[in-house]
């Protein structure tokens, strides 16, 4: 196999692999001798390459269909069960909820049935002189929609103040929900562990308005974790998520002393389904289709990026910047005209400044938080998926070198194992650089990429259309 060949296979035809050189030595922690020494050398390539594992689809298509599949295998184990997660988790309630943003002013819309967009009969004006109608049928592809009717009209400051907080918001909301779940069953705060358990699993996704939406799946397990029976219908779950989505509310300190303090809340907008109740399926969305929803949500991206980019995304990033800017702006030390940078040389008082690093989130519009998360014991974690994903290409490469099958026999517990590693290795590696080093290689990169979409996709048009 020519070298690229070998290793565009190894990195799965990531687009910006990461390049190491040096060595590892593979030690035998019983015995203390070493089993097996690596040299990056020793690669077809002269280099050791890793997979980027970005996250977006934009970055790179390869590594984040990788993360897709993850997210997917993630959020479906603490669906069904499986990968060490018991399959009795299928018989407890499972919500699904969606969180969304505040209004901060009117925006160009999509319309339910292709409705006009603002439809006004008189001719409304803002104080700026801009007419507050639109009678356009958007439809989803149109750059306008998610753009504010009057940028000067809409609150701005609120809108990227509150994304900023939107992760310690979710954070807030947990916990009352958690709350809210003790005063149901009229137990203590602190005895709710031992009556009901609530885990979840969520992603965030940006609207076209430029603020993220938290989606997620909500199962409540009984005492004695994921599986066990729990005293609790969808219903009641459905009812105390209404309340706790209310009640969770998170304050912000002004960006300086023109600004006012704000309390912020998630919008009115809260949608509640039912995927499950005990064993009985909700009638309006599969579990499957929530799972597909969720990995596919989880590698989009902002929508900022040079050369597509929407001009109110950009507009909006552009006053992450001026906020963050605004709220250094009295630091003697001309802090405020750094926030930009990608790592700022902040003053001591300014690095403690709660917005010191706004302008560094500008391209994620002011979101910091993670895309995906999920509460401890809701499934398994995305660690665990790669490093069974790891386990299993050695013992395939194992098998390929011994041109023997690959043993299936348990297959799943050996990889899923938690490590009870009776080896260690020692490892000294230098960071050569990214990408492939040749123009050309990264051509072919992307052309094995798009080939392997492809296959993937007729693989799948076969599926559906043979007869089972
Ligand atoms: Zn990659
Ligand atoms: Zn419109
Ligand atoms: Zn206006
Ligand atoms: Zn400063």
């Amino acid at each position: 196999m020519p070298a690229l060949t070998a290793t565009l296979s190894k990195v799965g035809n990531c687009l910006h692999p990461v390049r190491l050189v040096g060595q590892s030595e593979t030690v035998d922690l019983r015995t203390g001798e070493i089993v097996e020494t690596y040299r990056s050398g020793n690669e077809p390539m002269g280099l050791l390459y890793k997979p980027c594992g970005n996250r977006r689809a934009d970055v790179c298509p390869p590594c984040s269909r990788i993360y897709a599949r993850d997210t997917f295998e993630l959020i479906s184990t603490g669906l069904h069960g499986g990968k060490g997660v018991p399959v009795t988790v299928n018989t407890n309630p499972l919500l699904f909820v969606t969180l969304t943003a505040p209004s901060f002013g009117p925006v160009h819309a999509v319309r339910d049935g292709r409705q006009p967009c603002h439809p006004r009969t008189r001719l409304a004006m803002c104080p700026h002189g801009r007419r507050l109608t639109c009678w356009t049928r958007h439809d989803v592809l149109d750059p306008r929609v998610g753009a504010p009717l009057c940028r000067d009209c809409y609150d701005t400051e609120s809108a990227v103040v509150w994304q900023w907080h939107a992760p310690e918001l979710w954070r807030r909301f947990t916990i009352a929900m958690r709350r809210q779940l003790a005063v149901e069953l009229g137990v203590r705060d602190v005895d709710l562990k031992r009556h009901v358990r609530v885990e979840y699993a969520k992603v965030a996704e940006f609207q076209t308005r430029g603020l993220v939406h938290f989606h997620a799946l909500v199962r409540i397990d009984g005492p004695d974790g994921p599986g066990s029976p729990a005293q609790v219908t969808a219903a009641a779950l459905e009812n105390v998520v209404r309340q706790a989505a209310v009640a969770a509310h998170c304050p912000a300190l002004p960006l300086d002393e023109s600004d006012v303090a704000r309390t912020l809340r998630f919008g009115a907008q809260t949608d509640v389904r039912v995927v499950r109740d005990r064993s009985v399926a909700g009638d309006e969305i599969t579990a499957e289709q929530v799972a597909a929803y969720l990995a596919k949500y989880s590698t989009k991206s902002a929508g900022v990026e040079p050369g597509h980019a929407l001009p109110h995304l950009v507009w909006l990033s552009e006053s992450c910047r001026a906020l963050a800017a605004r709220a250094l702006a009295g630091c003697p030390f001309g802090c405020g005209k750094r926030v930009g940078d990608r790592r700022p040389r902040l003053c001591g008082d300014c690095a403690g400044h709660p917005y010191a690093l706004l302008g560094r989130w500008a391209s994620m519009l002011g979101f910091r938080g993670h895309f995906s998360t999920k509460s401890r014991h809701y499934s398994v974690t995305l660690g665990a998926l790669r490093r069974a994903r790891r386990r299993f290409q050695g013992m395939a490469v194992e098998a390929r070198s011994r041109a023997t099958a690959l043993d299936a026999r348990e297959l799943e517990e050996r990889l899923m194992a938690e490590a009870a590693e009776t080896t260690l290795v020692i490892g000294s590696w230098v960071y050569d650089g990214s990408g492939w080093p040749r123009a050309g290689d990264k051509a072919l990169a992307d052309a094995a990429a798009s080939r392997a979409r492809a296959y993937a996709r007729w693989r799948a048009e076969q599926r559906t259309t043979q007869p089972a």
